[in-house]
């Protein structure tokens, strides 16, 4: 029994560690995170790796590693994924994808890049995430009021995205569906 209230403080201090709680692996589910700063749009996608390619052990047959190499591609022409008003004028700047169970020469990272591709953790249970980072910077923010995204079409084992947007003082959550593929702040 004495060693039950250190139990209960070290479970407390798990459960506080995220600054945002990341979801749980559920295949079909990921989550977006919609950042604006100033003239910049950070967007960032923790999907299961599953959600995009169907599968998640490290890819080994040919079809595998064409499949990751394709869903990578898909990933990096980011402005037909997340589309933003054309009055914003915003630019596609930068794309970092990382992934336990693809290596970075398949994701297209090249040697100066990978140094700096978002943390990628190994799921339990051989279960294994995708992490993206999209970077956009536009020349009239001002009219950056939403964004349309297109992942469901790219990728259609994926059924649902959980976001969280920030913008200025706006900060909300969202659920998108293929039925409902809009944010406006
Ligand atoms: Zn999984």
């Amino acid at each position: 029994m004495r060693a039950l209230p250190l139990l209960c403080r070290a479970a407390l201090l798990a459960a506080a560690l995220p600054l945002h709680a990341a979801p749980a692996h559920q295949h079909g589910v990921a989550a977006l995170n919609v950042a604006v700063e100033d003239d910049r749009l950070h967007v960032t996608l923790e999907a299961p790796l599953d959600s995009l390619v169907g599968f998640e052990h490290p890819a080994r047959t040919p079809a595998e590693q064409h499949a990751v190499r394709d869903a990578a591609a898909r990933l990096r022409d980011a402005a037909t994924l997340f589309v933003t008003p054309a009055a914003a004028r915003c630019r596609l700047e930068s794309v970092r994808l990382a992934s336990p169970a693809a290596s970075p020469a398949l994701l297209g990272e090249t040697a100066a890049t990978s140094a700096a591709t978002p943390h990628a953790h190994a799921e339990a249970a051989g279960h294994a995430d995708l992490d993206g980072e999209f970077h956009f910077r536009c020349a009239a923010p001002a009219a950056l009021r939403g964004l349309e995204v297109n992942l469901f079409a790219a990728f259609p084992r994926l059924r649902t995205l959980d976001v969280q947007v920030a913008a200025g003082e706006h900060q909300r959550g969202a659920r998108l569906t293929p039925a409902g593929r809009r944010l406006v702040w």
